[in-house]
């Protein structure tokens, strides 16, 4: 089991279904519709998991497109399903090194203060 209660820094139990006695899911995600609990989101505004550093390995397993420099055909299915476009490698250059742009009090290097784009991963 991945819930806190059996694993230190796990999935927040109080957050969880029992499926089967060897099972959990979050709640929301085995009704119709499906809506995690731990989503915070306004689909095609911006989204939000409230429990990334302790998320299921199950979403663990699934990475936005290019975050990690390669597509991913999981994301870009919900993303469409959902009416969005699938995220392009432009979607993350607010991660790119700002060396270009030296004239800017917030340059530092490597995090601008202010990202021209967020993100929305489904
Ligand atoms: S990644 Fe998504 S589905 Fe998984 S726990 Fe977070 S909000 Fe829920």
């Amino acid at each position: 089991m991945e819930s806190d209660e059996v694993t230190e820094g796990g999935v927040p139990h109080q957050l969880t279904q029992r499926l089967d006695p060897h099972r959990l899911c979050m709640q929301g995600t085995y009704s119709d519709p499906i809506r995690c609990v731990a989503l915070d989101s306004e689909i095609g505004v911006y989204s939000r998991c409230t429990i990334h550093p302790n998320r299921p390995s199950v979403c663990r397993e699934v990475d936005a497109s290019w975050e990690y420099g390669k597509a991913s055909s999981q994301c870009d299915r919900a993303r469409v399903a959902h009416g969005m476009a699938p995220l392009t490698l432009a979607d993350w250059r607010w991660r790119d090194d700002a060396d270009n742009d030296d004239d800017h009090p917030d340059d530092n290097g490597n995090s601008p203060s202010s990202p021209p784009n967020t993100p929305i991963a489904a």
